[in-house]
């Protein structure tokens, strides 16, 4: 482009300088002939003077006659003048013959002048002169006809040379017309050519930057132009496209930034809803400054408003209860020592209203590069709620619900701490009371649950009547209670209160519209060495009071080192109980059920026995109460049901008249449960025993428990198939009504009624109403314990059907009995 636009203006230069040259040229001809043609005038000047001269010499000759001195001396003059004049016209431009002509004209003067000079010199000879005056004008005559032809001559020259002149000029003014024009032509040829080269890629470009400019970025020029502006283009384009990169990438990096201002506004306003939301107080203390920020909620929190708290950390440390305030001081110096990672700290702060407020406050310290502590921020909650919900839980934890008095739990605390009381002061004596009430049972059943809590609750307030502030009265389950005497100076004063108690006690509450009375049998245990646990003294009274409920109730007893013995005795055969199954030390022996009239074997009643591995063989009545207490039995009971009908099925293997044998399994009330159902269809399914081979043995104290629901179990139990027997019938004062509703097979006949029946009227009157109401309900019989033929025979007089006693056979174990089976020929 550059070239081009140089070699263009170079051009036009050049044009410039020819047409120039070319007027200069012209110029410089049309001067030299316009120099002609001014010479040429110059010339006519010469002849018109030279003509005067010449005329003025001839008139002179002929009008001067004398004295021709003064005359001659002025055409001498004249004639010199001419010759000069003549001289002056010789010159190059001349043609040739007017060359020719100005000699001749010279020569004609110098004759002239030699005539006249010879006229003046000879003026004596007249004729002489006049020839000479002759010759001279002759001459003169000449000279103006040469002259005059001259003139003629030199007109005509005159004139070519003024025609010349201006057809020159004429060329000049064609020849710079057209170089104006040329110059014109070329100047446009060159504008067009730089506006196409340089304008439109300039337009293009001033386009393309105004999109860019709004906001087209990444525009791109065409790229036909070549060089400069090709390369211009080319940059262009590179430029516009790194400015859309650039763009985008800024736009991205606008947008992530705009995002992660939206991000941080966001989260920052999280935050300060969390912080609203969360109810927490915010703190920021700046450790360096020494001066503390605390959240409007802080504030609120204690019932301030924003002014009211400034930021000075004593704002915070003079609310803090004083017993609080060591500790909040310490946790926040640990924590800036390093020792514990952060802080965490309960402390009551004084609200603005004069109360106490439970607050949590947690914080973290902000460490420099040189793990120097310089900013302590945190929350403060308050957990005033929580607290009082704790130390209602904490109440909850050592009080009993219903009378508010110290549960168990706290009974013990107060008696361990009594216990270390007593190691401390060799002479701090205290007793433990343990309160049982009589017959509650009985006023629960009988005037119903609310009337019985209500007695607790009475009784609880009347046994706090009897001690001082610092004795305790516990409730320690169900109509226990304990009381703890501390500092007495002797067993005296523990007994004077057990007294003042039975005495008091007795007296009516008025509950509910009852005068309800009430009993407590009491035992007291008295500090002494040998306790460590309070549990070891609520055992001790424990033990004593029941040894006061079994001689009689509404008495105390002490206790004393006896009753405990007794009582380890207890706990040692409850653990071995415990372990009796898994070591498999129970067995069942079978007792011979015979039919009274032929003496034949009906069936067995099964009886538990326990071989212990050191106390022997210990019977029934020893350990299944027991087992009861400690809920023992179904798990025992589960295995005699299963052990007497897999018996039961071995024997019945055997065939024949076996086959009708029956086994009966005695059940403890723990066992009359619904559940039962389930375990004797799953027994029966199992050994495969026909229902009426099995019968069970309820006792008549378990089916008036609740006869209703007796009734009904009994009644599912039968649909099974299975026997059912009331077991020691006559004992358990049944209401008489209930018994033809229970669907029942067999009465047994206690053996306290059968014992002496031959001599014993009362014994007699009794089975024989029994077995009159057996027959009216026509149940079956069975007579127990039969020892002595005289019993026999009373009870095959008195109808019975079925008899059992050491008469026949004690209860046999299981080898004994089989051979029995056999030896009765009821095998074939
Ligand atoms: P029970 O059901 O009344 O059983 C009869 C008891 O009288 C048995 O005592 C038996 O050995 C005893 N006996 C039988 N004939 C005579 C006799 O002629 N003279 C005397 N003095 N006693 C006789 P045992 O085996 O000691 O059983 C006592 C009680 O233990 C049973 O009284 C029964 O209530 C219960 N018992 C026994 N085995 C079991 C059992 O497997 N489960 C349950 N829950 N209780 C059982
Ligand atoms: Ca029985
Ligand atoms: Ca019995």
């Amino acid at each position: 482009m550059k070239f081009r636009i140089i070699i263009s203006l170079s051009l036009l230069f050049l044009i410039y300088l020819f047409g120039i040259f070319v007027s200069i040229n012209n110029v410089n001809q049309t001067t030299a002939t316009l120099n002609r043609l001014l010479n040429l005038h110059k010339i006519s000047d010469l002849r018109a003077s030279l003509v005067h001269r010449v005329m003025r010499v001839n008139s002179d000759l002929y009008t001067v006659h004398t004295p021709y001195s003064q005359s001659l001396d002025r055409i001498v003059d004249n004639v010199d003048a001419l010759t000069s004049l003549a001289a002056a016209c010789t010159s190059c431009h001349h043609r040739p013959e007017t060359l020719a002509d100005l000699e001749q004209v010279g020569l004609l003067i110098e004759d002239f002048k030699k005539a006249l000079s010879f006229y003046i010199t000879t003026s004596a000879d007249s004729r002489r002169l006049e020839r000479l005056k002759h010759d001279a004008s002759q001459v003169g005559e000449t000279l103006l006809l040469q002259v005059e032809s001259m003139a003629r001559e030199a007109s005509l020259g005159v004139e070519r040379v003024s025609a010349q002149a201006f057809s020159e000029i004429q060329r000049s003014k064609n020849a710079l017309l057209v170089l104006v024009a040329l110059a014109g032509l070329f100047g446009l040829l060159i504008a067009v050519f730089l506006a196409r080269s340089i304008t439109r890629p300039t337009r293009a470009l001033v386009a393309a930057t105004r999109r860019i400019a709004a906001g087209e970025y990444g525009f791109a020029l065409e790229t036909v132009y070549r060089e400069e502006f090709g390369e211009l283009a080319r940059h262009f384009n590179a430029m516009s496209l790194s400015l859309k990169n650039s763009y985008a990438r800024l736009e991205g990096e606008v947008e992530e930034r705009r995002q992660a201002e939206r991000a941080l506004r966001a989260s920052e306003e999280r935050y300060a809803l969390a912080a609203r939301g969360a109810n927490d107080g915010l703190w920021d203390w700046d450790l360096l400054g020494n001066s503390i920020y605390f959240s409007p909620r802080w504030k609120s929190m204690l019932g301030y408003d924003e002014p009211d708290i400034g930021t000075d950390p004593n704002d915070w440390f003079r609310l803090v209860h004083p017993d609080d305030r060591q500790g909040l001081e310490a946790k926040i110096a640990f924590h800036l020592e390093g020792t514990v990672a952060h802080i965490e700290s309960e402390q009551r702060l004084r609200h603005r209203d004069g109360t106490w407020r439970w607050t949590l406050t947690r914080g973290v310290a902000v460490r420099d590069e040189n793990d120097r502590p310089y900013r302590l921020a945190g929350s403060q909650t308050d957990i005033t709620e929580r607290k009082k919900t704790e130390e209602q839980l904490v109440h909850d934890a050592f009080h009993d619900a219903l009378t508010g008095l110290p549960n168990r739990a706290l009974f013990a605390n107060r008696v361990e701490h009594a216990l270390l009381t007593a190691q401390r002061r060799p002479g701090f004596l205290f007793a433990v009371l343990f309160l049982d009430l009589d017959r509650f049972k009985f006023i629960n059943d009988s005037l119903g649950h609310f009337t019985g809590d209500q007695l607790l609750i009475a009784v609880g307030r009347r046994l706090a009547e009897f001690i001082r502030p610092s004795d305790t009265v516990a409730r320690l389950g169900g109509d226990e209670f304990g009381i703890l005497l501390e500092d007495i100076h002797g067993l005296d004063e523990a007994v004077a209160i057990a007294r003042r108690i039975q005495k008091d006690l007795p007296r009516p509450f008025m509950l509910d519209g009852h005068e309800v009375f009430t009993s407590a049998s009491i035992g007291i245990a008295l500090s002494s060495r040998g306790y460590e646990q309070p549990g070891q003294l609520l055992r001790d009274a424990d033990l004593a009071m029941y040894h006061a409920k079994a001689r009689g109730k509404a008495r105390y007893e002490i206790f004393d080192k006896s009753m405990h013995d007794h009582s380890l005795a207890h706990l040692q055969l409850e653990n071995d109980l415990r372990r009796a199954i898994e070591r498999q030390e129970f067995h069942l022996c079978y007792q011979p059920v015979i039919e009274s009239a032929t003496g034949k074997l009906s069936g067995f009643e099964a009886l538990i026995r326990w071989r212990h591995p050191t106390r022997g063989l210990i019977l029934p009545s020893d350990f299944i109460p027991l087992a009861e207490d400690i809920g023992l039995l179904p798990t025992i009971g589960l295995w005699v049901l299963g052990e007497a009908c897999r018996r039961l099925g071995q024997w019945r293997s055997l065939g024949g008249a076996a086959l009708f044998l029956a086994v009966s399994v005695n059940l403890s009330g723990r066992e009359f449960t619904p559940a039962l159902v389930e375990t004797i269809r799953k027994m029966l399914s199992e050994h495969q025993l026909p229902p009426d081979s099995l019968r069970l043995e309820i006792t008549e104290r378990t089916l008036m428990g609740d006869p209703q629901t007796s009734g009904a179990l009994l009644a599912e139990l039968k649909s099974l198939g299975v026997g059912l027997q009331i077991d020691d019938f006559g004992t358990g004062y049944s209401s008489l009504s209930y018994l033809p509703h229970f669907p029942i097979d067999t009465l047994k006949i206690d053996r306290s009624f059968i014992s002496g029946i031959d001599h014993n009227r009362d014994n007699y009157e009794i089975v024989r109403t029994i077995l009159a109401l057996a027959q009216n309900l026509n149940l079956k019989a069975v007579g127990e314990g039969v020892e002595t033929q005289a019993e026999l025979e009373k009870l095959q007089d008195l109808g019975c059907g079925y008899v059992q006693g050491n008469l026949f056979h004690p209860a046999l174990d299981a080898a004994t009995a089989e051979q029995l089976i056999r030896r009765q020929s009821l095998v074939p």
